[in-house]
C-alpha cells in the first residue's frame, strides 16, 4: 500500500502512511477540510473584495455594454 499523501511505501507503524509526517499531513486536512468547511467558505467569497457579480469578466462584459451604449 502506497502512502497517500506522498505514495511512498507505507509503513506499518503508521499505516496507510509511509511517516508521521504524512500522518499529520493528512490529518490536519481532515480536520481542516471537516470542521473548517463553513468558514473557508465564507472566508473565500468574503477574500479581498471578490463579488460573482464584479468579476473581472462581468466587468468587461459590462464595461463593453456601457460604451457601446454611450458612444
Ligand atoms: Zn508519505
Amino acid at each position: 500500500m502506497a502512502c497517500p499523501i506522498c505514495s511512498k511505501p507505507a509503513e506499518p507503524a503508521f499505516r496507510p502512511f509511509c511517516s508521521r509526517r504524512c500522518a499529520d499531513v493528512d490529518l490536519s486536512r481532515w480536520l481542516k477540510g471537516s470542521y473548517a468547511i463553513p468558514g473557508a467558505r465564507a472566508g473565500e467569497e468574503a477574500e479581498e473584495g471578490f463579488d460573482p457579480s464584479n468579476s473581472p469578466e462581468n466587468n468587461s462584459l459590462h464595461r463593453v455594454a456601457k460604451s457601446m451604449d454611450t458612444e
